[in-house]
């Protein structure tokens, strides 16, 4: 068995800072099923989001909220805003280099649903700009120990109270950790869907834990579709993102006769619906995005990756529009956590997209998700230590961990992926029946329709 002082489930943005914002004298074991590259951080191009100053406070605020449709928790956006610029002066800190402009000022870009450019970016690779650095500074850490390749298969709990994690090793040995802190930065819920922008092996093993063990969830069926990814008839592993800065600069989107069908500003979700309205309209399988209307120096400055990945798959943006076609891409929703990112369970943390703190409401404002993965890593890091005193140990619950259950790794896989997509489905169709009697007046719900939605808004009581 292995001893740590704080085990991080996760390599992303979230678990990295986690990580660095913890005292050096705590041991601390981080673990990630595949390489540390492969993860979404890695992935994100657009940018992250920044308070540029107190003036776009409120127009910020409301962006995010509208976005969200108005059912994101205010606090969290508040805490997320007005926390932005410590975080990106610590990632500046950290050796991460945003785009200038001429004058040698920080410059800053535009995305859908944004009323202003609000946005840092570094190309169109701005996670692995982000996530590079931090992996390189955590590992410059003596008191991290970093193990790849090493995934974990369940919780260790007894009572509410987390005291670690069942592992598989990278040579396929069952193990366990024993820990005074887990934290859970397990990323989101993209391998469980069929065509998704999400590393393949993030299957939502957080939330499946989660669900398993009882845990209070939020907004559970949650699930951001992002409008525009690379359409091919190829199988890919992951469906490639045309980033909405794209379209934040100006490329337009075309029906089958090459005309605009819609404001290509629109958020996500809405742009999503109006992308397959149209395509169900023209009898096709995606529709045209054309980035010719970007300044050529701007176009090439600012996308070289997605150009590159275009003339790959034989499309020249420079001369013709790209076919795109909406793709699962983020997890509004996860395991509930409050602003100081506390699960429902005891000595248990939620971080980055496996955390649901209610920020995004129900449809996320572009580039607010690196910023909250590491807005809220930091309060967890802060929060851990203040409550160091009062850590339960528990030496027992280790003799009695039944291996057999995780022997079979392909049958947990299932049975945590049907876990996830069970209660995923449940929520939809309990939210729908609601929406439809909302909509025919309050009589019309059935009173045990009445108790399945009151305990979507009110998940403890799944506790
Ligand atoms: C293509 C793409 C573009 C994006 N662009 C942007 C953008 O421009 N701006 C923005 O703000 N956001 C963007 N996002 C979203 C953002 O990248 C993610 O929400 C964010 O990086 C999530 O960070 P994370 O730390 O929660 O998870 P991740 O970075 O996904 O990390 C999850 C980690 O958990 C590990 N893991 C999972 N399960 C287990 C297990 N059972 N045992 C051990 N380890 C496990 C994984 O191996 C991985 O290391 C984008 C996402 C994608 C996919």
């Amino acid at each position: 068995m292995l001893h740590t002082d704080i085990l991080i489930v996760g390599s992303g943005c979230s678990g990295l800072y986690t990580a660095l914002n913890l005292p050096r004298d705590r041991k601390i074991l981080i673990i990630t099923k595949s390489d540390a590259e492969s993860c979404d951080s890695f992935l994100a191009q657009g940018g992250i989001c920044v308070l540029k100053d107190i003036s776009d406070y409120d127009s910020y605020f409301e962006d995010t909220l509208r976005a969200g449709h108005y059912e994101n928790d205010r606090k969290s956006v508040d805490i997320m805003i007005r926390s932005s610029q410590k975080v990106i002066q610590n990632l500046i800190d950290c050796g991460v280099q945003f785009h200038h402009d001429a004058k040698g000022q920080l410059d800053f870009t535009r995305e859908g649903a944004h009323s202003h450019k609000r946005i840092l970016f570094h190309e169109d690779e701005t996670g692995k700009e982000i996530t590079k650095h931090l992996l390189a500074a955590v590992k410059e850490l003596p008191n991290v120990t970093l193990m790849e390749h090493t995934t974990m298969m369940d919780l260790v709990e007894k009572d509410n109270t987390c005291y670690g994690a069942v592992i598989r090793r990278e040579n396929g040995k069952l193990d366990a950790v024993q820990a005074d802190f887990t934290i859970l930065a397990t990323g989101g819920v993209g391998g469980l869907y069929e065509h998704s922008t999400n590393y393949r092996h993030l299957t939502g093993d957080g939330v499946a834990m989660a669900i398993r063990h009882g845990l209070r969830l939020k907004d559970i069926n949650y699930v951001q579709i992002h409008p525009t990814t690379f359409y091919t008839t190829n199988p890919e592993d992951r469906s490639f993102l045309i980033s909405e800065s794209v379209r934040g600069e100006g490329a337009k989107l075309y029906d089958k006769n090459m005309q605009r069908f819609t404001n290509e500003l629109l958020p996500r979700d809405l742009l999503t619906i109006a992308i397959k309205k149209q395509m169900k309209k023209d009898g096709t399988k995606h529709v045209w995005e054309d980035l010719r209307t970007i300044p050529y120096e701007e176009r090439h400055a600012h996308f070289p990756n997605i150009i590159e990945h275009c003339l790959k798959m034989g499309y020249d943006p420079d001369k013709e529009p790209i076919p795109v076609v909406p793709a699962q891409h983020y997890y509004m929703g996860g395991v509930w956590v409050n602003h100081e990112s506390r699960t429902s369970m005891n000595q248990l943390y939620a971080v980055g997209e496996t955390a649901c703190n209610g920020v995004h409401g129900r449809n996320r404002l572009a580039s607010n998700s690196l910023l909250e993965s590491m807005v809220f890593a930091g309060r967890a890091a802060e929060d851990l230590m203040a409550s160091y005193d009062k850590v339960k140990h528990d030496q027992g619950v280790f003799r009695s961990i039944d291996y057999t259950q995780y022997q079979d790794e392909k049958a947990l896989q299932e049975l945590y992926a049907d876990l996830v997509k069970k209660e995923i489905d449940k929520a939809d169709k309990a939210m729908k029946i609601k929406e439809e009697a909302e909509e025919e007046g309050p009589d019309s719900l059935p009173s045990a329709l009445h108790s399945a939605s009151e305990k979507q808004q009110n998940p403890a009581a799944r506790v």
